[in-house]
């Protein structure tokens, strides 16, 4: 029986990735699972996984999660501490599925203790990816990744030397505004911005997408694991949410990865990662979709996509204030106290104020460097801020 994690369980990543395990309990001898304000969640799925541990990020709630575990034999524990705790303990293959800067540290508990890191905590790359990289090379671990494009790219590159590669083109629904004018987005509200047209996803990642920062967190995301350079990298909108991503060789070759917007697919092939099994999303019938349509991203209704390579060309700890100036500009856009162009805004006078500052110089990235300089960034966010609404 492999010993399985789960980071996350109570969102839309750990709920697919739960959906898979417990398919084949056989299989599976569940360690820990964590999750957030759904107690209810958590202990069903801790009772029906029959896991050792179940964690709350919330501490406030642990009696609630001790009375729903209680006669059980679970272990409950609460707290961010408790959290890293889990991780630490010995599992084969562990899914980092919190969402945004609170997923790093346990992530990296994962890999220092061998665990294959299944990672869809994308800003774990975004924030700290020489760390996190070189965090798995020092414990022999490794790490694969569960974003449907980065998925789609390491697909495509089984078996292909990197030296042969001359692109990387991730893929991009649009998201929910992908046919709306400047005008009509500046007054877009979160409910509007948090409907997808493809993908059922977490809240976060729901407007991450219309804003196009999701992609761009991508676009460092898929610099940092595959180490390739920044140039390198393209977005292609796709509408149909079907080719995930291509990679394009020196002989002219792209090879495309195409298959249903189903998170399922990248989970199940890193849990099953080097073997493919059979997995239970749809087939597609191309004959019958007939078409797939691709179009540059337009610059100036995406300005996350410029900024992401400003990061990428600043190096460093730019994508820390990056991650957490986004994430600082969308609880903004959610409080509706900004716009939702003006989240760019934000993350754009967050980087320029921070430039050239000590902490983007501190060419080390550690734990406390990258934590220092969130906490700095959602500071001079919060500033930005309250600047935008003077
Ligand atoms: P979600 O909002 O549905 O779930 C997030 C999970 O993290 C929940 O279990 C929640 O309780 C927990 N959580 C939230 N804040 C926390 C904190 N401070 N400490 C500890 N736990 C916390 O999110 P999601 O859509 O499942 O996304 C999870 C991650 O996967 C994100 O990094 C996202 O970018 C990435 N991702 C998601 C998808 C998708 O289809 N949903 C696709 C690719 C990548
Ligand atoms: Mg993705």
């Amino acid at each position: 029986m492999r010993k399985v994690s789960i980071f996350g369980a109570t969102g839309s990543i750990g709920q697919n990735t739960i959906d898979l395990i417990a398919r084949d309990p056989e299989a599976y001898d569940v360690v820990a699972l964590s999750g957030g304000r759904n107690i209810a969640r958590l202990a069903a799925d801790a009772r029906r996984l029959r896991a050792d541990v179940a964690v709350t990020a919330d501490e406030a709630r642990l009696e609630e999660l001790r009375a729903a575990l209680a006669g059980t034999g679970i272990e409950a524990a609460a707290g961010a501490a408790a959290i890293d705790e889990a991780a630490a303990r010995p599992a084969d293959w562990v899914m980092s599925a919190i969402v945004g800067a609170a997923g790093l540290k346990p992530g990296l508990r994962a890999l220092e203790q061998g665990a294959t890191l299944a990672l869809a905590n994308k800003e774990s790359l975004v924030t700290a990816g020489a760390l996190v990289m070189d965090t798995a090379a020092r414990h022999g671990a490794r790490i694969l990744p569960v974003d449907s494009e980065h998925s789609a790219v390491f697909q495509a590159l089984v078996g292909e030397d990197m030296d042969a590669v001359e692109r990387i083109v991730i893929t991009a629904s649009g998201g929910a505004f992908r046919d709306w004018s400047l005008e009509q987005m500046a007054g877009a509200t979160p409910e509007q911005a948090a409907t997808h047209p493809n993908w059922d996803m977490g809240q976060r990642i729901t407007i991450d997408s219309a804003s196009m920062f999701n992609k761009a967190l991508e676009v460092i995301e898929t610099k940092e694991f595959f180490g390739c350079p920044h140039e390198m990298i393209e977005v292609l909108v796709h509408p149909e949410s079907l080719v995930h991503a291509l990679v394009g060789f020196n002989d002219g070759a792209l090879m495309a990865h195409v298959g249903p917007p189903d998170m399922r697919h990248a989970i199940g092939y890193a849990l099953h990662w080097p073997a493919r099994r059979a997995l239970p999303v749809e087939r597609l019938d191309l004959a019958q979709i007939g078409q797939l349509t691709f179009r540059a991203p337009d610059p100036a209704r995406y300005p996350a996509l410029r900024l992401a390579h400003e990061v990428l060309a600043a190096g460093g700890l730019a994508g820390a204030v990056f991650n957490a100036a986004k994430e600082r500009a969308l609880d903004g856009f959610l409080e509706r106290r900004i716009g939702f162009l003006q989240m760019a805004e934000v993350v754009e006078e967050v980087l320029t104020r921070l430039t050239g500052s000590q902490c983007l110089k501190n060419a080390e990235i550690t734990l406390d460097t990258v934590q220092e300089t969130d906490h700095l960034a959602r500071k001079t966010a919060e500033a930005a801020m309250a600047d935008i609404n003077r």
